[in-house]
């Protein structure tokens, strides 16, 4: 870490380009970005795991050798990136272009962006950056938290049908944030049984917080997992379900203009967890003015997620992939 370059020092501690010329000039060497990768992977400084060393040398492209006792590691060993035959500024080309999406990135627009000769190149990467989207022990939802379930992948958003053979049962956590929404959590559950529900809450909301829902009696169980439990019943003739609960409506009628205006509808089941880490990782920093700090985040998950298995991507995708 002794050739630092001089923006490096500009930028501190949450270094990230503002622009795409920053990008492009700031890593278009496969060495910067190593860099730039280590020490987000390392944000304390490298120590070598045998002799806790804290000097190396950089090796080919992306390996560090330690000073001490010559171990090597790779600074993306573990990391989405493992494996990648892309040179790297590629691959951040790819991130900034992901993060600068207001609507949500395609293949089909990474592909002609990077002008990768291959659609499934293009597909495959885009689930490797979804799948960096969420980070990995992220804290908890807490103070006050709607809660409801949704259905996606029809051509209507409903809320209170709770059977649906076709669509996805998708539930949705969002904080209240004076009258409007904090963060959100969503999770695909196989159906709205009160376990699936409880295992959902347990996992994203923390204990003590008020949880908000209506009468399903899916919910009926959470004082006992820890939760204050407000509810509101829908009365007929009354008000309507999005006047109970209105942030978990509207973020389930965003989610669903967003399945069905940027990927045209065309989420298939068994894809729909990325897609829902991508509108989370979106949403939840929909007010983040810089979109160089996106893709800071992106970047930093990116280093700190395991490795999907290539193949194991390319395969799924060569059989769920309809070409547009
Ligand atoms: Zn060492």
């Amino acid at each position: 870490m002794t050739q630092v370059p001089p923006i490096y020092s500009v930028w501190g501690m949450e270094e990230y380009p503002r622009s795409l010329a920053e990008l492009e000039a700031r890593f278009s060497r496969e060495e910067d970005c190593r860099e730039y990768l280590t020490r987000l992977r390392w944000p304390n400084g490298f120590r070598c795991p045998r002799c806790q060393g804290e000097k190396t040398w950089p090796v080919r492209t992306v390996l560090l050798q330690c000073a001490g006792c010559g171990y090597q590691v790779s600074a993306i060993a573990g990391t989405i990136f493992q494996d990648t035959r892309t040179p790297l500024p590629v691959w951040f080309r790819a991130m900034w272009w992901v993060t600068t999406q207001k609507n949500g990135a395609s293949a089909l627009g990474l592909q002609r962006v990077l002008g990768l000769k291959s659609y499934e190149t293009a597909w495959t990467w885009l689930h490797k950056l979804r799948r960096a989207m969420v980070r990995p022990g992220r804290e908890l939802l807490a103070g006050r938290i709607e809660v409801d379930e949704t259905y996606v992948g029809g051509p209507e958003a409903g809320l209170h049908g709770r059977q649906s053979e076709e669509k996805a049962v998708v539930v949705i956590a969002a904080e209240e944030d004076g009258l409007g929404i904090g963060r959100i959590r969503m999770r695909r559950i196989s159906d709205a049984s009160q376990a699936s529900l409880e295992s959902f809450l347990t996992e994203t909301v923390l204990p003590n917080s008020v949880v908000h829902t209506d009468g399903w009696s899916g919910y009926r169980g959470i004082v006992a997992k820890g939760y204050v439990h407000e509810v509101s019943n829908l009365k007929p003739n009354d008000q309507s379900a999005s006047e109970l609960l209105p942030r978990v409506h509207r973020v389930a009628s965003l989610l669903q203009r967003w399945v069905m205006g940027t990927h045209q509808g065309a989420v298939s089941s068994k894809h729909l967890d990325y897609y829902l880490d991508e509108f989370t990782f979106r949403f939840n920093r929909r007010r983040s003015r810089s979109r160089g700090k996106l893709f800071y985040r992106l970047a930093q998950q990116a280093v700190a997620v395991d490795p999907i298995p290539l193949d194991k991507i390319i395969e799924q995708g060569r059989r769920n992939l309809s070409k547009p």
